[in-house]
């Protein structure tokens, strides 16, 4: 998978997005005021929700099943059942809201369940926009215009992570360089003092082993995701090189992007406008008051291929109300820990 890869670096025109605040992006994607508060995004992420059900009761055959006899107009979240991985496998295409021809991208996953059948993610072109959207804006947390990203992820097919991230990073005209995951450490150290990125963004255990074997490369800044960012190895990698850390959380099915801290590092910042998380207690499936920890359930907003709603993610985490240092008063998710988080490759 390694190699010096600066041949792939990409240096052709960036598109332009002029650099506004996370929340000032949330505002403008859900249509409200800028400077709104929780309540409002509370009551726009209701009526999203509403809507996105009623829109999969017309669309889809399973949840058309589903929701019989539900009032999905006025349903309170809590009213609509959760989904796992295990409804995902056994539904197949009756999940699917457009046809087959309208999918640009399926992703597939084993799962563990009884069933032993996949569980396929359909996309369709826009729903892919939404994560090329979101990483444009997330990633001007850590980076500026004219700034490189070397990125040491899997995934590097169409329409895969490498080529999403990249698409937004450009559009933020930073230039992305696609390297791979880390498997030769002494090559990755060459690439990085040669390439000089402003930021990498990597899995957090390759970043320490290089950050071990190579402490002079020093990247002024580090994103890292698919896996849990324990708090010893955050300030391990940050001791060693003198860099900044940030952390993003996301999974397949939310569609790769999640979450992103800010330069505070007090949390994740939600993708509010796309995907509604809540916690529930994992027995009961009950909604857990924020701060509590239990399992994350995700339902996605906007996606029209196959919305996800209510979906049991098998992930542990938990909300923050408290205000940000950054001044944003919106909800954030707390560090996330779970078997499915490797997940976000290919
Ligand atoms: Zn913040």
């Amino acid at each position: 998978m390694s190699g010096t890869r600066g041949n792939q670096c990409d240096h052709g025109p960036g598109g332009s997005m002029s650099q506004i605040s996370y929340d000032q992006w949330l505002a403008r994607r859900c249509g409200l005021p800028e400077g709104f508060s929780q309540a409002q995004l509370d009551a726009w992420q209701l009526a999203a929700l509403r809507q996105r059900a009623l829109y999969a009761f017309a669309h889809s055959r399973f949840y058309r099943e589903l929701y019989a006899g539900i009032d999905l107009p006025r349903a309170a979240p809590g009213e609509l059942p959760l989904i796992s991985g295990e409804d995902i496998a056994r539904a197949g295409t009756a999940m699917a809201c457009l046809s087959q021809t309208s999918i640009q991208r399926i992703v597939t996953m084993e799962t563990s369940g009884s069933t032993g059948l996949p569980k396929r993610i359909y996309f369709s072109a826009a729903d892919l926009e939404l994560t090329v959207d979101f990483f444009a804006q997330g990633m001007t947390y850590m980076v500026s215009p004219g700034d490189k990203v070397l990125i040491c992820m899997p995934g590097h097919n169409p329409d895969g992570l490498n080529d999403l991230l990249s698409r937004g990073l450009r559009r933020i005209n930073v230039e992305p360089c696609y390297y791979g995951l880390v498997s030769d450490l002494a090559d990755a150290a060459t690439t990085i003092r040669a390439y000089r990125p402003d930021c990498i963004v990597a899995i957090p255990g390759q970043m320490l082993a290089l950050a071990e074997s190579a402490p002079d490369l020093r990247p002024p800044r580090l994103l890292l995701s698919a896996d849990n960012v324990p708090d010893e190895l955050r300030r391990r990698i940050e001791d060693l090189w003198h860099t900044e850390v940030f952390a993003h959380w996301g999974m397949r099915e939310t569609g790769l992007g999640g979450a992103v801290e800010c330069g505070e590092h007090q949390g994740y910042h939600i993708r509010h406008a796309d995907l509604l998380l809540e916690i529930v207690d994992p027995l009961s499936g009950r909604a857990l008051p924020d701060g509590q920890r239990g399992e994350l359930v995700i339902s996605t907003f906007n996606r029209e291929a196959m919305p996800l709603l209510r979906y049991r993610t098998g992930d542990i985490a938990h909300l923050i109300a408290a205000p940000c240092g950054c001044g944003s008063g919106l909800k954030r998710l707390g560090p996330v820990q779970g078997h499915k988080l490797m997940e976000v490759i290919r």
